[in-house]
């Protein structure tokens, strides 16, 4: 048996059953990190004395012969935008390099409630900005199933550690398409739950309108688990709900599914094309109902994303100034020295980019014809998918128009890179959840079938999706 193989409820029976401890299983974790890490690169920061102790107070819980949650001992990682108490933080940026988080995000409160053994930091594109980790400031995550290509982003550090063994399960965050376009790219379970649904306290802001975070597993049971435990009001954000997952489960036979056809237009590779219908096929001949529809505003969707989000990031970004976070440069003559310089030293390109056109949107005079005029498409957006929501159950499209892509293929070509949110991004302007999950290969090169749930039915893609992976 191989310990790495496990799913969490595997896990969960071994621990049970004295078959092994949480420390062992953390040690093994640890160590293929140790072993493969130096050639993918899915880690910022190993929190080994944070683990091994994690790892021995679950063990303390488990061998008290009382009940234990399900991620009690279970190891796992953490996107490096998500605030764990007393370890580094940088969002992959240089302008955090030195940041201590100085509290948990709620879902770490949530998780380390459960007995979870955090691994370590995942790395990303700087402030969650990409699609390929290539904008990370330390270095480029590369894909688990072909090396010389990318892990996807901007949660490609999670996604390539689940991918290569190295946790059991990740933490990632999705703005765009920063869980589910990894996910696809390295052959692991992504869930981008509804807006609202997962606290985003303790999570460095990107873009708030749209950022969530959600779990990246080995399998739709694992995400489900993860899901559970991690959403759910809380006082410290506002915009979360009271939400509990539904216990319902869902069938493939009569179920609606919507195929919008704006999804399958020019662009897509026609492999990944076959793949997803093959997928369409394999519901229908289980009994689900096929149901063309049309969601028009697709169209649309990226230059209202990249207006909305920029903006959001402009204003977001405006608290690094060299003065209360990271880098500072004190070495000019007045404050406004200390904010050009440390700014100037401690961005990366592609914030710099959106803090700039955001900027720029949000001025006076541009305003309107900017901010406003995409806030007004979001809606538009938004409707499309309220009107789908009435004639189907589910919505299955292709997460990306590609398979990962070969690294610094992009590199230089930032809307070559936003195109990648193209299937992606209209699901976030809607608020409603998404799951990507592995459904067929390319050669070595995984390919997601993305299924889109209504508001808070991620009981309904969850069920789907897990019916879907027996058949895959
Ligand atoms: N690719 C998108 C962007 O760069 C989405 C990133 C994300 O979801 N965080 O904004």
């Amino acid at each position: 048996m191989d310990l790495l193989d496990l799913t969490i409820k595997e896990l969960h029976d071994g621990f049970k059953k004295k078959q092994f401890t949480s420390v062992q299983v953390t040690k093994a974790y640890l160590e293929q990190i140790k072993k493969t890490d130096g050639k993918i690169g899915a880690y910022l920061a190993i929190t080994e004395k944070l683990a091994l102790e994690q790892a021995e107070a679950a063990d303390k819980i488990i061998s008290s012969g009382k009940d234990f949650s399900l991620l009690c001992g279970v190891p796992c990682s953490i996107k490096d935008a998500i605030l764990v108490e007393g370890e580094k933080a940088t969002a992959g940026s240089k302008i955090l390099e030195n940041y201590v988080a100085p509290y948990d995000a709620t879902v770490i409160v949530r998780l380390k409630k459960q007995g979870a053994v955090i691994l370590g930091k995942n790395n990303l594109d700087e402030f969650a900005m990409g699609v390929s980790t290539e904008n990370s400031a330390y270095k480029v995550t590369k894909n688990p199933h072909d090396l010389t290509r990318v892990a996807g982003g901007s949660s490609g550090g999670s996604a390539a550690a689940v991918a290569a063994k190295e946790a059991a399960y990740s933490i990632g965050s999705d703005t765009g398409g920063s869980i589910r376009l990894p996910a696809s790219f390295c052959g692991v379970v992504g869930l981008n739950p509804t807006y609202g649904a997962v606290s985003r306290y303790g999570l460095i802001s990107m873009a708030s309108s749209l950022d969530q975070i959600g779990p990246m597993a080995k399998t739709v049971e694992d995400a489900r688990i993860i899901f559970e435990a991690i959403s759910g009001k809380d006082p410290f954000d506002a915009t979360s709900v009271d939400y509990k997952l539904e216990a319902k489960s869902y069938k493939l036979e009569g179920l609606r599914i919507g195929v919008p056809k704006e999804y399958f237009a020019k662009g897509i590779d026609p492999k990944v094309e076959k793949i997803i219908k093959d997928a369409i096929k394999k519901a229908k001949d289980a009994g689900a109902k096929i149901i063309p529809i049309s969601l028009p505003m697709t169209q649309y969707a990226i230059a209202c994303y990249y207006i909305i989000v920029p903006s959001e990031v402009s204003s977001n970004l405006a608290r690094f100034d060299g003065i209360k976070y990271g880098h500072s440069n004190q070495s000019g003559n007045n404050l406004l020295d200390v904010y050009l310089k440390s700014r100037g030293e401690g961005f990366g390109r592609e914030p710099k980019r959106r803090i700039l056109i955001g900027t720029y949107a949000l001025s006076s005079g541009y305003y309107d014809a900017y901010y406003k005029k995409a806030q007004e498409v979001k809606k538009l957006i938004g409707q499309d998918f309220v009107k789908a929501f009435k004639k189907v159950d589910v919505i299955f499209s292709p997460v990306s128009p590609i398979p990962a892509f070969k690294i610094g293929e992009k590199k230089d070509d930032p809307l070559a890179m936003y195109l990648m949110d193209v299937y992606t991004c209209p699901v976030k302007l809607a608020g409603v959840p998404a799951l990507s999950l592995p459904a067929g290969k390319i050669g070595d090169l995984p390919v997601g079938l993305q299924i889109i749930g209504n508001h808070f039915e991620e009981s309904k893609i969850l069920s789907i999706a897990a019916e879907m992976e027996k058949l895959f």
